[in-house]
């Protein structure tokens, strides 16, 4: 059997402007060049497009699993302006303030939902990549095995400073959506030659 390459989304402020608990599905604005690019990957170069998300508003009361769908919903509507998707959705509604450990397991930094979706959807995740805006979203990406992207959309760099304290350093650093998606084509392409 074949396994998928997939690209792994962090959903909000690296698909989506994100308010803050964003809840309502009026409210999704896809950041420039999102759709083209998520069709690029998708529809020309057959990668699975899953998005992981740490969800905790709803633990905290202020969001709950039908608004989170919801949103999710209204980002593919918007994709399918474009004829694409979203191929499947993961979130984590828990945070270690509120809930039990065993719960939390499912929350970035650990790569538990990119395990998950990869054993669902028969992704190889050495040829994968995880995007996202913050440093627990890269170090889900280490966590799991899969080449890493971290998109700075403001260049505040808050982010990368953090990780490289720690250590851990993304494969790529982007600061518009093209870029991501300029990378992640490139290094795949590349690797194909070479293997
Ligand atoms: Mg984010």
């Amino acid at each position: 059997m074949n396994l998928n390459s997939a690209v792994f989304f962090d959903r909000d402020n690296t698909l989506n402007y994100d308010p803050g608990y964003l809840n309502d599905p009026n409210d999704v604005v896809l950041f420039p060049n999102v759709p083209e690019g998520i069709a690029r990957l998708k529809n020309e170069y057959k990668f699975k497009i899953i998005v992981v998300s740490n969800q905790s508003g709803i633990t905290r009361g202020l969001l709950t699993a039908e608004i989170v769908d919801a949103v999710n919903d209204a980002i593919n509507a918007e994709l399918q302006k474009h004829s694409t998707s979203v191929d499947a959705f993961f979130y984590c509604p828990y945070h270690p303030d509120f809930d039990a450990p065993e719960k939390v397991v499912c929350r970035k930094p650990s790569p538990y939902m990119v395990v998950k979706a990869a054993e669902k959807l028969n992704i190889d995740l050495s040829k994968s990549y995880m995007v996202g805006d913050k440093p627990s979203d890269i170090l889900c990406g280490i966590n799991a095995g899969v080449k890493t992207v971290l998109i700075d959309y403001n260049n505040d760099k808050d982010a990368i400073n953090s990780l490289k304290k720690a250590d851990k350093t993304p494969n790529f650093i982007a600061s518009n959506f093209s870029n991501v998606c300029d990378f992640i084509i490139s290094d795949y392409r590349e690797n194909l030659i070479e293997n």
